[in-house]
């Protein structure tokens, strides 16, 4: 897939930053969110070609699109969500109702509605979820019934409720998942059908800028032309394709909010005195509510640049890559953002410090695209499966990489990566051989552990050989981070993984030495020097203003 040159992406990038400065200022954006009102003429201006053109992004030059790749996706969801989640949502909402055409459509079906969204900067809905079906899309009960004529299908009747749809009541065009005798099957439904009809928007904890609303289809009539690649049954296969993409935006919303409180409360440490100088300078305060952010939220973007790069390379089944980029990048948001609530005191607490609002914003990415928990089980089984299918040698292979890059850059913490891997095989291993993951539980928790390795194997390799130049950090401060990253991965997946082993009844006396227990332990050495110096590079990247 192509890439926006640098230039143009930067250009993409300062527009949306100088548009959001001069017309939605923290003010009208807390206005905007206690009216609960639906940002009608933001949203049109994110829209409007002359002036930021944003739905033209993901869609393909030869459509008057500007081709964008995912790499250009990740860095604009992270400087919309940075600006404000709910606003973000609803050009979310576009680019996510317009996947299953892009993954699916007929090249003339593409061309008919790619070129026609382009043209006109409609807004688009995805209607997945319904009340029954939620996490478990495989219990869908809308129904599409072909309607046939001379013994032709010409249309069918859609029928059935969609909930929790973003966009749902401001929306021009849905796309529609619906039964087809074939199975699954995406339809195009356009606002205003005979029969469809939308719910109220929903009162929600955060993200009200956005407008989400349920969908009803009574007996809706779309022509045969409108079901999306013009054969039933393939929906779930196409809703699958588009996760790497849609968990990737939502990982970079993760971030953005993430990073936007966190980027407040390191500006408001240099601000606050107390005990005698700023809290900035106060290691109980950065050392717990500053810095652990940073790095979870760092380790997150290195995998989300490496997801972004595959894909852009041509790869297209990383859903379980998306997966882990999900989870941790909205984990560490959502905790970045809870944080940050504390680091300001009694004044986080209150609306006009803007934290309390992205703290409630940030919350939705752990649930929208795959709760973090549906995440824990698709990385679990994913890798599940690779471990049975490589003999163990999975994680073994890439211990052997991580290990590789710790001999050529010996300050990356690839080392204790690579031990971290080494111990998820070991401790997949057992699982298998004790029949572990009958537990689910245990199956999940397996999830998050090996999120952990991977990132921490990824952040090691990247602060390497590709530091990021989006996060405005030293690169010796990125290099601190993945060392401190790979020690709490290391020793989360030797004490946790023990705990959920024994737990279950594991039978292996000697599985701590196979988890590197005491390895783990000893690699915290040296720890509190690195956060010393990633809080002092914090202040440095984000002096008060
Ligand atoms: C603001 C908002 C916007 C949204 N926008 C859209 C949209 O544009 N389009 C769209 O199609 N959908 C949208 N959604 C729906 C969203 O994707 C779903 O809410 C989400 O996938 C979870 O489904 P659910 O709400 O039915 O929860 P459930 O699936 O009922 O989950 C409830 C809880 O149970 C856990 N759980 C579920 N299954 C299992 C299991 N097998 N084992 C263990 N635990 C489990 C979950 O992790 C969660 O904690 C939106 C939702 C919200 C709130």
């Amino acid at each position: 897939m192509a890439r926006l040159d640098a230039e143009m992406l930067d250009q993409i990038l300062t527009t949306l930053r100088e548009y959001a400065e001069k017309n939605i200022p923290p003010s009208k954006l807390l206005e905007i969110e206690l009216g609960h009102d639906f940002p009608e003429k933001v949203m049109k201006d994110i829209y409007d070609p002359g002036q930021i053109g944003l739905h033209l992004l993901t869609i393909p030059e030869e459509f008057g699109g500007l081709g964008g790749g995912a790499y250009d996706i990740y860095r604009v969801s992270e400087a919309m969500a940075s600006i404000d989640l709910g606003i973000a949502t609803g050009v979310l909402a576009t680019f996510l109702g317009t996947d299953p055409i892009n993954v699916g459509a007929t090249p003339e079906q593409k061309a008919a509605w790619l070129g026609d969204l382009a043209e006109h900067g409609h807004f688009y809905a995805y209607g997945a979820t319904e009340p029954q079906a939620g996490s478990d899309l495989g219990a869908l009960s809308t129904t599409a019934v072909p309607v046939e004529e001379g013994g032709r299908v010409v249309g069918y009747r859609i029928s059935g409720r969609k909930q929790w749809i973003s966009n749902g009541g401001v929306a021009d065009r849905y796309t529609i998942l619906a039964n087809a005798p074939g199975g699954p099957s995406w339809f195009l439904v356009e606002k205003g059908a005979e029969g469809f009809t939308t719910g109220k928007p929903e009162d929600k904890h955060g993200i009200r800028a956005s407008n989400t609303a349920a969908l009803f289809l009574e007996n809706v009539y779309v022509p045969a032309d409108r079901l999306i690649g013009l054969a039933e049954g393939k929906g779930l296969a196409q809703a699958q394709a588009v996760f790497g993409y849609t968990r990737l935006m939502v990982a970079a919303f993760g971030l953005g909010a993430g990073w936007e409180a966190l980027r407040r409360a390191v500006r408001y440490s240099q601000e606050r005195v107390q005990g005698g100088g700023p809290l900035s300078q106060k290691q109980g305060y950065t050392h717990k509510l500053l810095v652990p952010n940073a790095v979870r939220l760092e380790a997150a973007r290195a995998y989300i640049e490496w997801v972004a790069e595959r894909l852009d390379a041509g790869e297209d089944d990383l859903a379980t890559e998306g997966a882990v980029a999900k989870y941790l990048a909205t984990e560490a948001g959502n905790k970045a953002a809870e944080d940050a609530i504390q680091a300001l005191g009694g004044y986080g607490y209150t609306r006009e410090y803007m934290v309390e609002k992205i703290k409630r914003d940030v919350r939705i990415t752990t649930i929208y695209e795959g709760t973090s928990e549906i995440m824990e089980w698709t990385i679990a089984r994913d890798r599940w499966q690779l471990h049975l299918k490589s003999r163990g040698q999975y994680y073994v292979d890439w211990a052997a990489r991580a290990e590789k890059r710790q001999a050529q850059s010996p300050n990356v913490g690839a080392g204790l990566a690579a031990m971290a891997l080494r111990s998820i095989g070991a401790l997949l291993e057992r699982a298998r051989l004790d029949r572990l993951t009958r537990n689910q539980h245990v199956l999940f928790r397996l999830g998050e552990l090996i999120a952990y390795a991977e990132t921490a194997a990824l952040f090691a390799e990247r602060a390497a050989a590709a530091p990021t130049t989006a996060s405005g950090l030293e690169e010796t401060t990125l290099a601190a981070m993945a060392r401190v990253h790979a020690r709490e991965a290391c020793l989360k997946v030797a004490t946790e993984g023990l705990r959920w082993a024994v737990g279950a009844g594991q039978t292996d006396p000697a599985l701590k030495e196979q988890l590197h227990l005491d390895a783990a332990v000893a690699a915290q050495a040296g720890l509190v020097e690195d956060m010393d110096a990633i809080a002092r590079d914090l202040v440095r990247a984000f002096p008060a203003k």
